[in-house]
């Protein structure tokens, strides 16, 4: 709306600039090429359909919506819906630009229920497409069916037909050859339709969804209501298992609730983090990267979470009129949103974080069942997370309460046993046997001391008496130079000596005897490959603590090895090395009675 205005400027301010001076009339727009003009900003491939499609079976009370594509969608998409249907007599008024039966006043733009609003969709995909919709009213004793093409009304006519409504959409952009060109196979224009109903699925637990591509069945949903029955049908069981819950909470008005993926389940894409707001699918740059930091630590690098979170807040508090698909929203208080995303997922990830087990020894197939998991009940402290300080959380009480002690936040007490390989710790505990690798182990252990000093900037680091050189070419020494503050945050002190030379001067206290150079070759080059998320401090971290960690191989006597199970015994996030890979497996001791026939 008023962005396209602007861009509408911009297009022709650029006209004017490449024609020169000469004089250009305006001129009113035919209206045929005005609606594919407005259509060109909702349409934008056979997903753009499907999404308006369903959500106007979503805002007409629908409890199931079905829905159909042959060939990607550019030939058809049918979906169908058992909501109120459209009266006869407004058929026809529902295909007019700006036509709509959500929106009274103005004042109603401030604070939309519904998903659509500026009745423009049936308009624009009418205008480059031939549509058919058949519909009836509760109240009307027949339907009505009526075809649109390239928005031409064609046909009207009375038909029976149950309460509800169906509209087929065929040859999509028939009439726009430019658009049909920038579609790519039908399987990713399916996989997009496919991406759409999952997150409307999760969006609306309580709605039947089903998606057919080429009569073959792709996704369907049971409505049971349960957000967890629904990421069963869109992920399957075996994801479903590993989700971590946040629990709604009662009388608030911004409230975060959902599931988030546990350590275990990770994706190479931002893909199935899926963000709703007031139930909207929306993206949101700023709370993917708010959830991201939350799993900070605890997945490998460049992997993401299996999320489904659900934003709710007042209608209020967001403005959903902000952009042509209305996959953008804008909050009134975007920080307090921020925070409670951020806050809602880290508590959760703290407080239900396990230990993997030993899935199968010696051939056998049992895993580790849900029983085995504890209910555990940590007071955990969460690390100061900038976003408001320490705080004591309450308890927590596990899926499946009542079995042994071990799962959970904290570890629990551990009995070290021995050494294998000079590389895991064997220990005894409440759970069984516990295999603890000493390297991984020992970088959660400095990580979490390190984070804990640098956010205190109080860094133990020590004056090398002879600065270090190293030598990088002089691209990556000026992208280090950029962040000296920020190595200078955990003890890493180096200053620039010209044409790809840096001084390191300072380190921190247990990269002393290590080797700095490589510490800094490989956080270099991780910040060349990073994102836009890439966050120097934060890899320094990591790097740091993998060079100063215990490496496998080493022989460790019995007091260091008890030495060390203490100290991962204090950490907050026991589980995982930074990296995200585990630092301890487990062996229940119901596993071991059932490996020797005991049971
Ligand atoms: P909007 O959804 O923004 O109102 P649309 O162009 O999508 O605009 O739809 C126009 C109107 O047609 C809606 O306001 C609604 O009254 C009616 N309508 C469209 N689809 C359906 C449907 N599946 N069931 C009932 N009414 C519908
Ligand atoms: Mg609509």
């Amino acid at each position: 709306m008023g962005k396209s205005a602007v861009r509408g400027t911009m297009r022709w301010s650029a006209r004017r600039q490449t024609q020169g001076s000469s004089f250009v009339p305006i001129r009113l727009l035919p209206p045929e090429l005005a609606s594919k003009i407005a259509a060109g900003e909702v349409i934008e491939r056979p997903v753009s359909v499907v999404k308006e499609l369903i959500e106007n079976a979503i805002d007409a009370g629908a409890s199931r919506v079905d829905v159909a594509i042959e060939q990607g969608g550019r030939r058809l998409i049918r979906v169908e819906d058992d909501g109120c249907g459209i009266a006869s007599d407004q058929v026809e008024l529902a295909f007019a630009r700006h036509a709509t039966s959500k929106l009274a006043s103005a004042d109603e733009l401030y604070d939309i229920r519904t998903l659509g609003f500026r009745g423009e969709a049936l308009a624009s995909i009418a205008a480059v497409s031939h549509v058919t919709l058949s519909t009836r009213a509760a109240d009307d004793e027949t339907g009505t069916r009526i075809r649109v093409a390239g928005g031409q009304v064609a046909r009207v006519e009375a038909v029976g037909r149950p309460v509800g409504t169906g509209v087929t959409v065929e040859h999509l952009f028939y009439n726009t050859p430019p658009r049909l060109k920038f579609l790519r196979t039908d399987a990713t224009e399916a996989g997009h339709v496919a991406r759409l109903l999952s997150a409307y699925a999760l969006a609306f637990p309580a709605l039947r969804f089903s998606l057919t591509h080429g009569g073959r069945s792709v996704l369907s949903t049971t409505g049971t209501g349960s957000l967890y029955d629904a990421i069963m049908a869109v992920y399957g069981l075996d994801v479903a298992e590993e989700m971590l819950e946040i629990p709604r909470a009662d009388g608030q008005e911004l409230s975060v609730w959902g599931y988030v993926s546990g350590p275990s389940v990770h994706r190479s894409s931002r893909q199935d983090v899926t963000l709703l707001v007031n139930r909207r699918w929306i993206q949101d740059n700023s709370l993917s990267y708010a959830i991201g930091e939350a799993y900070q630590s605890l997945l490998p690098q460049r992997r993401h979470p299996v999320v489904v979170l659900n934003i709710t807040l007042p209608p209020r508090d967001v403005d959903v009129n902000v952009h042509p698909t209305k996959r953008e929203v804008r909050f009134q208080r975007p920080r307090e949103v921020f925070v409670a995303v951020q806050r809602a997922v880290r508590t959760t990830l703290m407080a239900q974080g396990n230990v993997p087990v030993i899935a199968h020894i010696g051939g056998r197939e049992e895993g580790w069942t849900a029983g085995d998991r504890a209910a555990y009940t940590p007071s955990l402290l969460l690390p100061d997370d900038g976003l408001g300080g320490g705080e004591v959380r309450g308890a927590w009480a596990g899926p499946g309460a009542g079995g042994d002690l071990v799962g959970g936040e904290r570890l629990p007490m551990l009995r070290v046993i021995g050494q294998l390989a000079q590389t895991y710790i064997l220990a005894e505990g409440p759970g069984g046997l516990y295999l603890i690798d000493q390297h991984a182990a020992h970088e959660r252990i400095r990580y979490e001391e390190l984070s804990t000093q640098a956010q205190r900037a109080a860094v133990v680091t020590q004056e090398l008496l002879e600065p270090r050189v190293v030598e990088l070419s002089p691209r990556l020494a000026e992208l280090v130079e950029e962040h000296v503050e920020e190595l200078a945050r955990v003890g890493l002190v180096v200053s620039p000596f010209g044409s790809g030379t840096l001084l390191v001067r300072a380190v921190p206290q247990h990269l002393v005897g290590g080797d700095v150079e490589a510490a800094l070759a490989e956080l270099v080059e991780a910040a060349e490959e990073g994102g836009e998320a890439f966050s120097w401090l934060d890899q320094a971290l990591v790097t740091l603590s993998c060079h100063t960690a215990i490496r496998a191989g080493q022989t460790l006597s019995l007091d260091e090895m008890r030495d060390l199970v203490r100290s991962l015994e204090r950490c907050a996030l026991p589980h995982t090395c930074p990296h995200g890979r585990p630092t301890l497996i487990q062996m229940t001791r119901d596993q071991l009675e059932r490996e020797f026939g005991r049971r």
